[in-house]
């Protein structure tokens, strides 16, 4: 078990676009587990590996319908919309407002290899769409309404 540093806003490698994974092996795993045990001390919803510094596309979730594991994910179509807060583990203490589709069909390989497409809805599909952004460099303040402090 490792907790990495997650990087706050401000680190420009946050602003910078993630490479595909070309090959899954044992360090990939090794990051994969390591950000598992980070989100869970950091009790968020999503973290995405250039988030701890890592340039390469891979983020996880931990919602509600359970825990994903995305490599080389993409958006394969999106419906609806919904307007709510969001908060990211890079930009502690603040929450801001973000129209975000509802529902959200993505597809990626899991660790294993093997590809799998999934349908988000609702708060999963919410941070599917913040993880996402992080891959291409997005923050989620650069598209949030209402951006404010903790208390
Ligand atoms: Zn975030």
């Amino acid at each position: 078990m490792a907790i990495r540093k997650i990087i706050q806003l401000g680190d420009e490698t946050l602003r910078k676009k993630s490479f595909e994974v070309a090959e899954i092996n044992a360090k990939t795993i090794q990051l994969l587990d390591d950000m598992k045990d980070t989100l869970k001390k950091a009790q968020g919803a999503g973290l995405a590996a250039v988030q701890v510094g890592i340039l390469r596309r891979i983020f996880v979730v931990d919602v509600d319908e359970g825990y994903f594991e995305f490599i080389n994910p993409k958006i394969i179509s999106t419906e609806g919309e919904q307007y709510g807060i969001e908060g990211c583990l890079s930009v502690k203490g603040k929450w801001g407002d973000v129209k975000r589709p509802e529902e959200v069909v993505i597809t990626a390989l899991d660790r294993n290899g093997k590809q799998f497409t999934i349908t988000a809805k609702g708060f999963f599909a919410k941070a599917v769409c913040h993880e996402y952004d992080h891959l291409d460099g997005i923050v989620y303040v650069d598209k949030a309404d209402n951006l404010r402090s903790e208390d």
